[in-house]
């Protein structure tokens, strides 16, 4: 149901319209200046007045200008054709946008994320008369390495049976592969292999969601030995600038056992991210010897583009995650910054005139950064099949001060937590994750007491070189001495890892078993 209204006042990149007719939070709305079309989003109802943020520049809107309500939430296109694209925070395909408008991206401009001529060989895998309902699979592509599976839209949450089933063969997302009808025969369906999917609705089809516990390998020792992730699980890594985030990020979205990486770039520089695009096609993923790029998929919203649509790139990334889980993959997303993403959320809540929380940050701080991490998970399918979302996000504490909003909210929903080290990274000791501040819920793939007792020889070296800064290496007893040169040689040999190294980059697991076990035997 599309309805008109007019631009009443602005303010930023917020909009107040006026509308005659019933306006629902959240749908999205364009703004019409001249042949432009300014993509919006409904954040406040208040009787006839709609506040809306505007994903783009809004400078030359007045009062006056038309404005038209979809009624349609903000959603992203699913469907083969995902994998190995870059796309802006609202999923604009960058690489198109680029060849449509040049480097310098003009504004209004919207693209369909898939490539709408492209013929995919299908394969259906229900018959007629099959019952079917939301997330059943109808057929599967060849997506580069991944066997993708078209499936019944998640909105059709009742059942139907298939009344029509397409033969095997080449087609385009847009053609018709399959139609349905409800049970009680009151509605049918077309259907096609893609469909729109709201992002800020987590995904729930599925059967009950499971403890995670499989490790979600990275191939860096001291998250694999010391504060190991689950397959379904969360974690943060906060640090102050130049500590190694971004770094960590990067090496894990390369190594990490994943079947499709996630890569949510939220408001960090730019070069960054050039950086990663341009590597990623070049290096090889180590589990399937193919292009890195094919498994990874990357939401672009830089320091440069506006503030407004870091919110949307943060949920355009999860609602991917959900949809490639849905087909019992193992996906992992990593954000960077959720801070910036914080930040984007004090601007918009300043604008409402809303009362502040915590160092200005609006009171839903926290409920937004847990419902975030909450959309991580292991679940169990309708068919039996197991799916996965690992969700590592990192935080960029003004002044590497952990007590502050952003840091304590994602702590307190997150399953690990990587804390990197300022004195660590200055004194070149990367990655710089603390290895006796940091924590972690899952399980070790290293023998628990044996990790115990490394940990407090650790512990016992940290202490004995803080009296050693007091009192010199005279003032401390032999075996003291002797004890922190150990606990340095661990650090040295195996929590230290050096990230631009060919073979010391990634450690496999069984390597490090081995490594730790040499070292216990040995030194601990
Ligand atoms: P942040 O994202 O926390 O601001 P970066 O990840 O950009 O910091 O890291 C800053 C610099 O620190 C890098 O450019 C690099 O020189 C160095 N660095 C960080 N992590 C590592 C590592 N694991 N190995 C080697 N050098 C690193
Ligand atoms: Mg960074």
């Amino acid at each position: 149901m599309i309805r008109e209204g007019t631009v009443f006042a602005i303010k930023g990149n917020m909009v107040t319209a006026i509308c005659e007719e019933a306006l629902c939070q959240n749908e999205i709305a364009y703004i019409i200046l001249g042949d432009q079309k300014l993509k919006s989003e409904v954040i406040k109802v208040s009787g006839n007045y709609a506040i809306m943020q505007v994903f783009e520049e809004t400078s030359g809107i007045g009062p006056g200008d038309k404005v038209i309500f979809t009624g349609q939430l903000l959603s992203i296109s699913v469907g083969p054709g995902l994998l190995g694209q870059v796309f802006d925070g609202l999923q604009n395909p960058l690489e198109l946008l680029a060849e449509k408008s040049g480097d310098f991206l003009e504004r209004g401009i919207e693209l369909h994320a898939l490539n709408l001529e492209k013929q995919w060989a299908f394969k259906p895998l229900v018959s007629i008369g099959d019952k079917v309902t939301a997330g059943s699979f109808l057929g599967e592509v060849k997506e580069k390495n991944i066997s993708h599976k078209v499936m019944v839209p998640f909105s059709f949450k009742e059942f139907f049976r298939v009344t029509y089933i397409t033969e095997p063969g080449e087609y385009k997302v847009t053609d018709r592969i399959a139609e349905i009808e409800s049970i009680n025969k009151s509605s049918s369906h077309t259907l096609t292999m893609t469909f729109e999917s709201p992002v800020k609705i987590p995904i729930k089809c599925y059967k009950k969601r499971l403890l995670p516990q499989e490790p979600m390998l990275t191939g860096t020792r001291v998250i694999d030995t010391f504060y190991p992730v689950a397959r379904g699980g969360t974690y943060c890594i906060p640090g102050p600038f130049g500590a190694g985030k971004t770094v960590v990020q990067q090496i894990t979205s390369r190594y990490a056992k994943a079947d499709i990486v996630i890569i949510v770039a939220c408001g960090e520089r730019a070069g960054e991210v050039v950086e990663t695009m341009r590597e990623f096609p070049k290096l090889e993923d180590p589990l399937t010897g193919r292009s890195l790029m094919e498994r990874t998929i990357i939401i672009c919203n830089t320091s440069s583009m506006p503030v407004s649509a870091r919110e949307a790139s943060v949920y355009t990334g999860i609602a991917l995650a959900e949809y490639y889980r849905q087909m019992g993959l193992n996906i992992l997303l990593l954000a960077d910054s959720t801070s910036r993403w914080a930040q984007a959320m004090r601007e918009m809540s300043g604008r409402l005139e809303e009362i502040p929380g915590e160092e200005a940050f609006p009171a839903y701080l926290e409920s937004r950064i847990a419902s975030f991490y909450e959309r991580a998970g292991l679940v169990e399918l309708g068919n039996g099949n197991r799916g996965s979302i690992t969700i590592g996000g990192t935080v960029s504490p003004a002044g590497g001060n952990f007590s502050e909003p952003v840091t304590q909210a994602s702590l307190k929903v997150v399953g690990a937590f990587h804390g990197l080290s300022r004195e660590r990274a200055q004194a070149r000791k990367f990655p710089s994750i603390h290895p006796l501040e940091s924590w972690t819920k899952y399980k070790s793939i290293q023998d628990e007491v044996k990790l115990k007792n490394t940990k407090s020889l650790l512990v016992r070296g940290n202490t004995i070189s803080q009296m050693m800064n007091v009192l010199g290496e005279e003032g401390i007893s032999i075996d003291d001495y002797i004890l922190f040169q150990k606990s340095e040689l661990i650090d040295a040999v195996f929590i230290q890892q050096n990230s631009f190294d060919k073979v010391d980059a990634f450690c496999s697991s069984e390597r490090q078993v081995f490594l730790f076990n040499f070292l216990y035997k040995y030194v601990v």
